[in-house]
């Protein structure tokens, strides 16, 4: 039997650390606010949105909600940006993504302050991240490299398999699990032989958006899954891209779905807030 690695316990944890540092800040005369900007209303985004301004309202730190229209243009979402760089007492900008086609997301991340990239995705983030200087890192590899260390699972020296390259999650992943001293393998849809190389892995990170994928032909001995699918299989409960009860008996520990990296980017979104009002 696997241990089921619970992202909402570790994830609680951390925000109520978090808790504590943003009430010593006020104390110290020092606040912020993350301004959350949604352009449209898809479902998914506006569960998002609410869950980071729940988040915000636990931990002690203002948030300032932007919900624009569809048909917003890419000019004012700018404008309302660079207001937002200009402000103080906003220490942290998100944009939800993904944005209506008409707007180029590209553009919008890099028009976000890297001062308040709390999302850490705009190219000066990921520069920082790559040659191990300081700044924000993107949430849910963060959060997952916590979800390791704080479950008491070594990194170092072992073999870390990645499937999926995205610039959200693949790619920084691999970054910081290399930061982390894994010997790093990132795998993609052109990879061949999937399975063997999967199954060499101590630690397996699934990003590849692909509803109970992976099974047991993917999954070493003892290994460690780290599954970051999400989806809604057909009757509307959330599942992940592994499938859950062929790997865990083989696993020697694992991420659920609902209730695993989850949790854990919100988590880290607070984190990089907090961060960012410590820096001033
Ligand atoms: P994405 O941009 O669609 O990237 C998927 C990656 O998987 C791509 O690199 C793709 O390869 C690779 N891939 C697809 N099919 C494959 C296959 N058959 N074999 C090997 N590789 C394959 O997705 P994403 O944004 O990284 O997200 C991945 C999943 O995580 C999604 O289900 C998403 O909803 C979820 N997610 C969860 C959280 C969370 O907080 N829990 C956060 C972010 C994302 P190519 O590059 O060759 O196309």
């Amino acid at each position: 039997m696997a241990e089921i690695i619970d992202g909402k316990k570790i994830s609680q944890q951390i925000k109520d650390e978090l808790k504590e540092r943003a009430a010593v800040l006020r104390a110290q005369g020092k606040t912020g606010a993350l301004a959350v900007i949604q352009v449209g209303a898809d479902p998914a985004s506006c569960v998002y949105v609410r869950n980071k301004k729940n988040a915000c309202a636990y931990i002690g730190i203002e948030s300032l909600a932007y919900e624009l229209p569809e048909d917003t243009k890419e000019e004012e979402l700018l404008k309302l940006i660079e207001e937002l760089n200009q402000k103080e007492q906003v220490k942290g900008i998100l944009v939800q993504l993904p944005l209506p086609k008409h707007i180029c997301e590209d553009k919008v991340i890099q028009a976000i302050s890297p001062k308040k990239d709390v999302d850490g995705f705009h190219p000066q983030s990921v520069g920082a991240m790559t040659i191990g200087e300081p700044g924000f890192l993107p949430c849910t590899p963060a959060g997952i490299i916590e979800l390791i260390k704080r479950s008491g699972i070594e990194i170092a020296g072992k073999h870390c398999v990645i499937i999926g390259r995205s610039n959200i999650v693949g790619k920084p992943m691999a970054l910081l699990m290399l930061r982390e001293n894994a010997t790093v393998t990132i795998t993609h849809s052109k990879t061949k032989n999937l399975p063997e190389l999967c199954k060499q892995a101590d630690i397996l990170i699934v990003a590849m958006g692909k509803p109970r994928f992976i099974g047991a032909e993917y999954v070493k001995e003892k290994a460690v899954i780290i599954d970051v699918g999400i989806h809604r299989d057909e009757n509307n409960k959330l599942c992940g891209d592994v499938i859950f009860e062929e790997a865990e008996p083989i696993a020697s520990a694992i991420t659920p779905v609902p209730g695993g990296v989850g949790p854990m980017t919100i988590a880290m979104l607070m984190s990089n807030c907090v961060q960012s009002i410590e820096e001033g």
